[in-house]
């Protein structure tokens, strides 16, 4: 098959900037692979473009795509409705045609979870879990942890409002018991200590300052915990490895970003993803710029 033809079919990332984005290189991949008639461009657009770009998308039969920053939440308004995902977490990063408009997901979350599941077999109910930051990947990965059910979900961040924020979602929307800290609060090892799960969602360790660490006693971490980092440059992040040392399982948030795609792309095409060919692009991607592969 042509690389593109009269009736290839139309998918991109709508963002700004988006040149440093895996995604086009992952999808394009995975979709010659199968021999899919798509392809995915990069759709740079300034915010002020936004609805102009969608306007057109719509005219030019785009099938779908995803959406980063900083519009995942100004689109909104622009779509014809949310998954429940997106709409409880309040922003979107895939969107799916559908008749002459687009409908809104959030995957990153169930990205998470999906790589949580398959890489650790862990799964959310019942589970305690802290959350390190409230910005939009905490966001993400807490309501969708809540709407999958966990027990209680802490939320440790340097400005407490912000988690405040994401505590208020969550109680609107779920069961899910939720406390917001900082990093003063003098019961944080106790709290940390009867966590299943630690997240760090924050950009501290991430390439090239490798050597920043959220202000934890790290002493709490322990044997038959999971302890995740959503950075994946470096692939070990200092976080990953103070908890390793303590016995903890680790995984980094290469998978977060692979099964967020895989998911988008299932939505898209109807077909399972490749998802080994997906994970390759993202391991071939990161030579040379600290490291990718799983941790
Ligand atoms: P964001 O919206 O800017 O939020 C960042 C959070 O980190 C905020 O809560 C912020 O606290 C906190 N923070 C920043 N600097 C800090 C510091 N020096 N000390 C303590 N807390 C600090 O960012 P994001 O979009 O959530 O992304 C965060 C990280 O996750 C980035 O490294 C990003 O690359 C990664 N990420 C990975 C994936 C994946 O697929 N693996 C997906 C999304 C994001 P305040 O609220 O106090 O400012």
């Amino acid at each position: 098959m042509e690389l593109i033809n009269g009736s290839t079919k139309l998918l991109g990332i709508l963002g700004f900037p988006v040149e440093h984005s895996f995604s086009p290189v992952m999808h394009n991949q995975a979709l010659r692979y199968l021999g899919l008639d798509y392809i995915y461009l990069p759709l740079a657009v300034a915010e002020e473009n936004l609805s102009q770009a969608i306007e057109g998308m719509k005219a030019m039969g785009f099938k779908g795509a995803n959406v980063t920053i900083p519009h995942k939440e100004k689109i909104i308004p622009f779509l014809k409705g949310l998954s429940p995902e997106a709409q409880a977490i309040g922003a979107v990063n895939t969107l799916v045609r559908e008749g002459e408009g687009f409908w809104g997901d959030n995957t990153d979350g169930k990205g998470f979870l999906r790589a949580l599941a398959v890489e650790k077999g862990w799964l959310p109910e019942k589970k305690i879990v802290t959350i390190l930051g409230a910005g939009g990947g905490a966001r993400a990965i807490a309501v969708t942890l809540a709407l999958r059910g966990v027990k209680m979900i802490n939320i440790v961040n340097r400005t407490l409002s912000r988690g405040g924020k994401i505590a208020q979602r969550i109680i609107k929307e779920t069961e899910t018991e939720v406390f917001v800290y900082d990093y003063q609060e003098k019961n944080l090892a106790d709290i940390l200590r009867a966590s299943h799960l630690v997240v760090n969602t924050t950009p501290l360790g991430m390439f090239p300052h490798t050597d920043s660490l959220a202000p934890l006693d790290y002493n709490a971490f322990k044997p038959g915990q999971l302890v995740v980092d959503i950075i994946y440059n470096p692939a070990k992040t200092r976080f990953l490895r103070e908890a390793e040392k303590r016995g903890a399982e680790i995984m980094n948030g290469i998978g977060m970003l692979l099964y967020q795609g895989v998911l988008s792309f299932q939505s898209w095409t109807g077909e399972e993803a490749p998802v080994n060919i997906m994970k390759e692009v993202l391991e071939k991607n990161c030579e040379g710029k600290g490291g990718c592969d799983f941790a």
